[in-house]
Order: structure tokens, then C-alpha cells, then sequence
């Protein structure tokens, strides 16, 4: 479905990127990886998923907090293959603490990875997408881009923003072939979530797996965490002709959270 076509996924070194990488990898988009980790994992992820699905994958470690270094990404990509056709916008980190406790580095950190990327990412590709009079725009947010938790201040003003953001970029792009819609996922059981899990059971005095159920209890309904394979069908779908029309929205994939 997707051959031939140049995909940037941000973040993709662990947990929803790669799931989303993987998935469109297997559509057999070329990909670029981001992200941080261990050189040699992520040379065996990106040498792993080239062999499996015959694509093109290469890995670019631009760190998303800083604004050149998005802005390059899409920029050095552009230039290697030619084009872009589909950027996911889904780097992202999370620090938990009541608002009068919160760090303003913290804040300032996850207002720019979480957000600002997005923008500056966006900016420099919506051109090239433009002239290719194709593009697909996904905005990887969260339950929290449209519902609030206690001690999250930094991170539900980032994807509330997010959000936002993928709504004035559906508007300028309405009717050039270019889309750009936002997933919020609920819990998703990546590294991410796993420190809040940790978090949870070392208050509590319980097992981790008593935890991860507490969570769970606490805001998804369908008591079962989304996979990141899942995310990747939705990413999918979302690069598909049946979703040509879909812009500028939101899909949540969170086991019936924010229905409550
Ligand atoms: P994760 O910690 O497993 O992965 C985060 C990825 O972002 C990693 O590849 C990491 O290296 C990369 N990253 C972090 N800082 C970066 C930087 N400065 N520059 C480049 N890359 C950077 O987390 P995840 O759970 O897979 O989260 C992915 C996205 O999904 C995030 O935007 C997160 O907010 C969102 N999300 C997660 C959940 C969940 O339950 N896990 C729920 C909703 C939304």
C-alpha cells in the first residue's frame, strides 16, 4: 500500500514509534528512524527491519528539543530521497508533579519535544508535501490531549496544544492532498508508562502487576493497555484512500477513556 513512499516517524527508537515504524515498514514505506538508545540496538532494529520488509530504512538521531535539529531532519531527508510523504510526529517524554512543584526545566523540556517539534517538523514539510500534492501529517497525542490528569500540567498543555495544532494544519492544507490528524492513544505499556507503573507500586507497597491493573482501573474501561502494533494500524489507516477525507481531527484508541 505504501511503496515507494518516505515516511519519518520521530521517536521511533522505542515503544509506539517503532510499533508505528514496523507497521508501515511492512506497508513497505522507507523509513527514517529517530530517537534515542544504545547505537547498537538501534543499528540491529534498522538493519532488522530493512532484511524483513525490503525497505529503505535509515537512522537519523536528531534530538527533538531542538529546533534547527527537527527542522534539519526533514530537511536532510528531503534531500536523500527526493520527497516526503508522511511524517509521525510522536517523540515525547512525561514528568508527573502537582503544578506548584513543577520544574520549569521540565515544563520547558516537554513543551518542546512534545509540541514544538511538531510545529517545527510540520512547517518544513508541508512545502514538499504540497508539491507532491500528497502528504500525511500524524500527530501522535494522548487521552490527555483531550482530558486532563492531576500533577500532568506540562504534558496535557502539550497535547492539548497538539491537538490544536493538528486543526489549524488540517484548515491550511484542506484540499492539497495533504492531511493532518492526531491519535490519542491511552495507556500503552512502553518505557513510558512503565516508570509510572514503578512509580505506583513503590507508593503503594504492591506488585507490579497489581500496579499496572490500578492504573488501568483508574481511567480505561476496556482494562487492557493498546499495543503499539495497534497504534501502527491506526497510523496506517490514516495513510490510506479511505481516510483522504480526514483531516484536521482526532482518533482515540484508549479502550473507552475519554468516553466517560
Ligand atoms: P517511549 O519512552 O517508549 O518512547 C519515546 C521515544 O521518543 C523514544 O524513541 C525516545 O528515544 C524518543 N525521544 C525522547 N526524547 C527525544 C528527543 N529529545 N529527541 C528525539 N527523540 C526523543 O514512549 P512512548 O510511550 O512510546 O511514547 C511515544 C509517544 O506516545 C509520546 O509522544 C507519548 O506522549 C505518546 N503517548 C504515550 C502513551 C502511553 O501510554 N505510553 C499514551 C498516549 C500517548
Amino acid at each position: 500500500m505504501l511503496k515507494g513512499k518516505i515516511a519519518i516517524v520521530t521517536g521511533s527508537t522505542s515503544g509506539i514509534g517503532l510499533g508505528i515504524a514496523r507497521e508501515l515498514a511492512r506497508l513497505r514505506a522507507n523509513l527514517v528512524l529517530n530517537g534515542f538508545g544504545d547505537a547498537g540496538e538501534i543499528e540491529a532494529v534498522r538493519s532488522g527491519i530493512e532484511r524483513e520488509h525490503g525497505v529503505s530504512v535509515v537512522y537519523n538521531g536528531a534530538d527533538m528539543s531542538k529546533e534547527e535539529a527537527v527542522r534539519g531532519l526533514i530537511a536532510t531527508t528531503i534531500e536523500r530521497f527526493g520527497r516526503l510523504d508522511i511524517l509521525v510526529n510522536n517523540a515525547g517524554i512525561q514528568f508527573t508533579a502537582p503544578v506548584e512543584e513543577f520544574p520549569p526545566a521540565k515544563w520547558n523540556a516537554i513543551i518542546d519535544i512534545n509540541l514544538s517539534a511538531a510545529f517545527h517538523g510540520i512547517a518544513a514539510a508541508v512545502p514538499q508535501m504540497k508539491k507532491q500534492r500528497w502528504g500525511r501529517i500524524v500527530n501522535i497525542a494522548s487521552a490527555h490531549g483531550l482530558v486532563a490528569s492531576t500533577h500532568k500540567a506540562a504534558y496535557v498543555a502539550a497535547k492539548h496544544g497538539l491537538v490544536g495544532l493538528t486543526k489549524v494544519v488540517g484548515l491550511e492544507t484542506a484540499g492539497s492532498g495533504v492531511t493532518c490528524n492526531a491519535v490519542c492513544p491511552g495507556w500503552v505499556l512502553t518505557p513510558l508508562v512503565e516508570k509510572q507503573i514503578n512509580d505506583i507500586a513503590s507508593q503503594k507497597g504492591i506488585s507490579h502487576e497489581e500496579a499496572a491493573k490500578d492504573l488501568l482501573a483508574e481511567k480505561q474501561p476496556s482494562s487492557d493497555f493498546v499495543s503499539p502494533a495497534q497504534l501502527g494500524g491506526t497510523v496506517a489507516f490514516l495513510c490510506s484512500a479511505a481516510a483522504d477525507q480526514i483531516t484536521g481531527t482526532t482518533i482515540s484508541v484508549d479502550g473507552g477513556w475519554t468516553a466517560q
